[in-house]
């Protein structure tokens, strides 16, 4: 017996922050409602070039705490060298069958950095691996793990826009989401004056321009702030569904 219970919520990320940058307030409010999340880092951030592993492992367990994740993971794969390989397929996939999350987040397949798209392109396939009965894999005492495919996965949104499937509001979170966010005290919101280099991340503008699209995601559905995404799967809907809550359009 796994010593961990199944996740509702799996968020991978390519790199320690990506998860909280954008899908942290999700996360937040899944946990808020009694749910268990939690996330995978596929690399250690050691490219990156402010801070070191040592301090992104510190800043990743404050991250952790502030999100209170069930469960937070690392691949160790290297970063800046993401593929999608037969064997990074299978570590994905026992991960995928060992947390058995009810729902997964993975990064949308274009953007800026390709760490991402790879990302995206890895668990993508590794999501329809795991659910194959013929590849076998094995846990970590070395028994026979179950096939399971996640019934739900949804892509969300990194540096490059798209346009959402839909948006969740996340007014109610965007405090704690800002303080997970700076948790990543190395990466984010630093002046030059700093003894390491400025990158496309550390200057404020990156993080108020992320909130500006938030800002905006949430104006759209009647919030304060939104995080929006696009379903892996069609999305079967109920007729009853489509007639909402009733409730007049802002
Ligand atoms: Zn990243």
């Amino acid at each position: 017996m796994s010593e961990f219970l199944p996740l509702d919520m799996l968020a991978f990320a390519p790199h320690p922050d990506d998860a909280e940058l954008y899908c942290g307030g999700t996360l937040l409010l899944l946990k808020r409602a009694g749910r268990r999340t939690g996330i995978i880092d596929l690399t250690r951030g050691e490219l990156s070039t402010r801070g070191n592993p040592d301090t992104r492992a510190r800043e990743t367990a404050e991250a952790t705490r502030i999100l209170q994740l069930d469960y937070r993971g690392n691949l160790s794969l290297p970063d800046g060298d993401i593929a999608n390989t037969w064997e990074n397929r299978i570590t994905v996939a026992r991960e995928i069958r060992r947390l058995r999350p009810r729902a997964v987040f993975l990064p949308y397949f274009r953007d800026r950095h390709p760490d991402h798209e790879h990302t995206s392109v890895l668990v993508r396939e590794a999501l329809f691996a795991a659910g194959l009965r013929k590849i076998e894999t094995t846990d970590e005492d070395g028994l026979p793990q179950e096939a399971y495919r996640p019934p739900r996965a949804y892509y969300y949104m990194l540096t490059y826009e798209f346009e959402p499937g839909f948006t969740v509001d996340i007014s109610a979170v965007q405090e704690e989401k800002l303080a997970a966010i700076r948790a990543y005290a190395s990466q984010f919101n630093v002046r030059t004056s700093d003894a390491e280099p400025e990158t496309y991340i550390s200057r404020p503008e990156f993080l108020e321009s992320l909130n500006g699209r938030s800002r905006r995601l949430g104006f759209y559905v009647g919030g304060e702030y939104g995080e929006g995404f696009i379903p892996l799967q069609m999305m079967r809907m109920e007729p009853e569904d489509m007639l909402g809550n009733g409730k007049m359009a802002k």
